[in-house]
């Protein structure tokens, strides 16, 4: 959990961003120099060891700015259109 975006849940306890620039999980966009930004975001989330919970949380509260859970804004979308067409019926 980036430090000061919302209210803490018990599994930001342990987040590694929390000693991160809340900015870096926060590019402006995700091209040209937004890339290197999103990457090194990414490289944070990957050694966190609250990865998973945080990715359901992003998700589940259909959270639109930033990288969590090592995903972007883009990601997160296709996950969860994903998720929808597993679970429609036929
Ligand atoms: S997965 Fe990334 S955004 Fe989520 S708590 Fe960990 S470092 Fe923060």
């Amino acid at each position: 959990m980036h430090r000061g975006t919302r209210a803490v849940a018990h599994w930001q306890e342990n987040s590694a961003c929390r000693r991160e620039d809340p900015e870096l999980f926060f590019p402006i966009g995700d091209t040209g120099p937004s890339l290197a930004q999103i990457e090194d975001a990414k490289t944070v989330c990957r050694e966190c060891v609250v990865v998973e919970p945080c990715l359901q949380w992003a998700l589940a509260s259909q959270e639109t700015h930033g990288i969590w859970g090592a995903t972007t804004e883009a990601e997160r979308r296709r996950l969860r259109r994903a998720a929808i067409r597993t679970t429609a019926p036929a």
